[in-house]
């Protein structure tokens, strides 16, 4: 089954002259503001989308963890736009509507990649420890969510391993609202909804 998009974003029609512009507000707020890496691939298994972007080496696992599971994490995105403007599903009454895949996962470097189920971080471990099923969808999904919305994984601030311990941060200011998933064909914990009804805040520097 292909994956749901756990992140819907709305932006005001009166915001941009074209849905393109009105998805390029998005994506280059959240690559500004997140400092983003993008890739336009061929990807091995796009899933449909345009193109993504991520972040790698965050919040290392270090010692005291297992030496052969010891990883640092990433966040990575998937826009989908292209599929849903080609079956009419770009606009919603006053509102461009476009979708993404956010997840928080082992680094794609680490052989360990994606999954570590005992990691404290991105495993199904504290408040993550009962939910069954698919570790992407139930975990690694709500953890990349929270993080774009809040600039929290598990409730704390997420910064870049550099000298200047930046933190990360996420989308901002902008009226935010997170759904519970597991219904129909959602097959991801929780979906988040951004509504974007007037210019973005500027990016923190
Ligand atoms: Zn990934
Ligand atoms: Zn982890």
């Amino acid at each position: 089954m292909p994956r749901y998009p756990n992140l819907w974003f709305y932006i005001d029609r009166s915001l941009a002259p074209s849905y393109e512009q009105a998805v390029k507000l998005v994506t280059n707020h959240l690559r500004r503001a997140m400092r983003l890496r993008e890739f336009y691939g061929p990807f091995s298994n796009p899933e449909g989308c345009d193109f993504e972007a991520r972040l790698e080496h965050l919040q290392p696992w270090e010692e005291p963890a297992p030496a052969a599971l010891r990883h640092a994490h990433a966040f990575h995105i998937r826009y989908y736009y292209t599929a849903l403007a080609r079956q009419k599903l770009d606009t919603v009454r006053n509102f461009y509507r476009f979708a993404a895949s956010v997840h928080y996962e082992v680094e794609h470097a680490n052989p360990n990649h994606a999954d570590v189920e005992m990691c404290p971080v991105c495993g199904r471990t504290g408040e993550y420890a009962r939910v069954k099923g698919n570790l992407v969808e139930m975990v690694h999904d709500p953890l990349g969510l929270e993080l774009v919305l809040t600039g929290k994984i598990r409730r704390e601030t997420v910064r870049f391993e550099d000298w200047e311990q930046r933190e990360v941060g996420g989308i901002g200011a902008v009226e935010k609202h997170v759904f519970p998933g597991l219904t129909g064909d959602r097959n991801t914990l929780r979906i988040g909804v951004v509504v974007i009804t007037s210019p973005l805040p500027p990016s923190p520097r």
